[in-house]
Formats: structure tokens, C-alpha cells, sequence
């Protein structure tokens, strides 16, 4: 059996019905005041499998910001221009068991950051992107990303407003003790393009295909790059759930506060999907809950049960 083949449109339905049921126990964000205005119920998925077939549920003309899965494509970008060494002069490769903006880990790490895939991390490597402002360094990774991903994404300047007109506290601080630490300069350029870059937005099939650019990459470099990506998504991505998600599932998968979230299954597929609301680390529950399904039906054979 090639492992894609198991999985039938009409099953994939099911698994939808049922995470859309599971998510209603998860709650919307509130610290950003439009993603706490976003219809819960909204579920949508695109499955991208190196065999062929796609497989895809819900309103694929929606649009959603990508938030925190854009901590995978910034890591990559930095790994591809700068290389490993400078890469990992400005964040760690540990995992971190404490919330993905906690400054008191930040604080009790000397103001290293620990991980590309918590805020401190990514925040250290969006200060790595070259460019004179905030809007250069978004545009910079979003036209990178729509030539080598294939993909539209696009800045949502209503989702920017809001998160602009809600000062993040703890956000502010990581930058500061950062930049006091000596692994970020231009600390106001710098927040403004993490801000942007968590703001760009994608239709579910622009994620999907993002994940072919860690699934396929097209040349020994990207795929040394894409290694690594993909070890801290397995490690990191889910924050405080990463080590729990590898055991009971066992795919590199990165969540953003949005509800977006994207799993690579190596060498066969990768998953996105979105469902807004979050379990109390800051992830997709109808999407955790979908990515499970699905690898069980592939019986992915690295992580296979039997
Ligand atoms: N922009 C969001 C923040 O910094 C992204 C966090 C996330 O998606 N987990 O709070």
C-alpha cells in the first residue's frame, strides 16, 4: 500500500466534522483584538502528498495570518542567506517547556534566546533580515517566499492595525532584554517586522504549498536548511506540546496563534489546516487533533504504532 492511497475524500470529511466538534472546546485569542472577532467554526484544510493526490475541506478562497508558522520560513530564509554558523549566533536549538513569549525564560537564560520557534527566537533572527525598515524586511521574506513557494501571500494591514493598537507588553520586553544582551540592534525595526511578518496572510493551499519547500527541497542546500528547519519544528514547534505531539504523533509541526498550522510528513505530504480556536499553549485543537488523524490513516512508518 502506498500510504496516501488509505486516505479517501470522504474520510478526510469525517476527521473535519470531528475537529470542528473537538475545537469547540478551545478558546480564541484575546490579546489580539481581530483574531478574538474570527468565526471559530471556520475549518480548512489542504493536503499536499508527494505521491499526487490533494486532498482539501472548507472555504479554500479564505484568507488567515500565517502568525507564528512564518517562524519555519524565517529560519529557513536565514539559514539559506547567512548559513548555520551566524544562524545559530543569534538563537539556540533547545526546547523550551515554558509559554512561546515567556520573558522570564528569556531573563533566566542570560537574554539568549532559546529557539527560532518561540518569540524571543524569531524575533532575533526578523532582526537578521536585510533591509532599511520594518516594511522592507516583510516585503524582502513575502516576495521570497511567493518565488520559491509558489505561493500569494500578501501583508494583512487590518490584522497589523490590531496588533498595533494593542501594545504587546511582553513582546516589548523580549526585544529590550535582547537587545541588552547583545543579539539584536535596531530593536524598534526589529518588533515592527516580527509584527509584519506573523501578519502575512495566506489561503490554506499558500500554506500548504509552503510545506512543499520543507518536504521537496529542490537542491542539496535547501534540503541540509530544511533539516534543520524541520528537527526544530519536531523539537519546538508546538512550544510547551512539542515533546508530547512528537511521542503520540511524531511529525515536525509549527502552530500560530491564528489557528493556522503545518505538518510535514517526510517524504510523503504535507498537511495544513485552520481552525482558530487554541488549547492553552497557543495551538490549533481542530488541527492538532486532524494532523493525528491523518497520520494515523498514512501509518506514517517511522512513528507506525505497529
Ligand atoms: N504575533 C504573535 C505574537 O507574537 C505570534 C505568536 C504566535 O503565533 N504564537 O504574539
Amino acid at each position: 500500500l502506498k500510504p496516501f492511497d488509505r486516505l479517501t475524500q470522504a474520510e478526510l470529511n469525517i476527521w473535519v466534522k470531528e475537529g470542528q466538534q473537538r475545537s469547540q472546546l478551545g478558546q480564541l485569542p484575546s490579546y489580539i483584538p481581530q483574531l478574538a472577532q474570527v468565526n471559530p467554526q471556520e475549518f480548512v484544510v489542504k493536503i499536499l502528498t508527494i505521491p499526487g493526490p490533494s486532498y482539501q475541506a472548507g472555504n479554500e478562497a479564505l484568507r488567515f495570518p500565517v502568525m507564528s508558522v512564518i517562524k519555519c520560513f524565517l529560519l529557513l530564509n536565514r539559514l539559506l542567506e547567512l548559513g548555520e554558523e551566524r544562524v545559530f549566533q543569534r538563537v539556540g536549538v533547545q526546547p523550551s517547556d515554558q509559554p512561546f513569549n515567556s520573558l522570564e525564560q528569556l531573563e533566566s537564560d542570560g537574554g539568549w534566546p532559546r529557539n527560532p520557534m518561540i518569540n524571543s527566537g524569531a524575533i532575533a533572527l526578523a532582526g537578521l533580515l536585510p533591509g532599511k525598515d520594518a516594511d522592507t524586511r516583510c516585503q524582502y521574506l513575502c516576495s521570497w517566499l511567493n518565488q520559491f513557494g509558489d505561493c500569494q501571500l500578501v501583508l494583512d494591514r487590518d490584522i497589523l492595525e490590531s496588533v498595533r493598537s494593542a501594545p504587546n507588553a511582553k513582546n516589548q520586553a523580549l526585544v529590550s532584554t535582547l537587545a541588552a544582551a547583545g543579539y539584536l540592534e535596531y530593536p524598534e525595526i526589529t518588533l515592527d517586522t516580527y509584527n509584519q511578518i506573523c501578519c502575512l496572510s495566506a489561503t490554506i493551499s499558500d500554506l500548504a504549498k509552503l510545506g512543499l519547500l520543507l518536504l521537496k527541497p529542490p537542491n542539496p542546500q535547501w534540503q541540509n536548511a530544511s533539516r534543520i528547519v524541520k528537527a526544530l519544528m519536531m523539537t519546538c514547534g508546538l512550544y510547551e506540546t512539542s515533546g508530547q505531539f512528537a511521542v503520540k504523533v511524531g511529525v515536525p509541526t509549527k502552530s500560530g496563534v491564528s489557528g493556522a498550522v503545518l505538518s510535514i510528513i517526510p517524504d510523503l505530504g504535507a498537511i495544513a489546516c485552520y481552525s482558530p480556536p487554541l488549547d492553552s499553549q497557543g495551538n490549533s485543537m481542530g488541527g492538532l487533533f486532524l494532523i493525528e488523524k491523518m497520520v494515523e490513516t498514512v501509518n506514517y512508518p517511522h512513528f507506525s504504532r505497529s
